[in-house]
């Protein structure tokens, strides 16, 4: 169990520009009655859902930045599963620092 600990720390990503949040991609049309998107799918428009101090934000993504937010934002969802192992991890050593520590208590008896 420590083992896996250690080397589930080992594998831990680097805290560095990860981003939370969920990425979206939605369609809209500008309203020009000349443009392609009158009958197409519309314009391709990202934006960021993300929560700060338990409110919601919504910011706007450049089409130009949104392969790298999308990839940051990945990396952010790996990150808060690493991290949340680790925690379970510990959690599960504690249980047994105290199981442990029961049964010394009994030998003594
Ligand atoms: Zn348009």
């Amino acid at each position: 169990m420590r083992q896996r600990k250690f080397a589930l720390i080992h594998r831990l990503p680097r805290l560095a520009d990860q981003l939370s949040g969920t990425l979206t991609r939605s369609y809209t049309r500008c309203g020009k009655p000349t443009c392609r998107c009158v009958h197409g799918k519309g314009h391709a428009a990202w934006s960021l859902t993300y929560m700060i101090q338990g409110r919601r934000h919504v910011e706007r993504i450049p089409a130009q930045w949104a392969e790298e937010v999308e990839r940051r934002v990945a990396a952010g969802r790996e990150l808060q599963d690493a991290v949340k192992e680790v925690l379970a991890a510990n959690v599960q050593l504690l249980v047994l620092a105290k199981q442990q520590e029961n049964k010394g208590k009994k030998r003594k008896k």
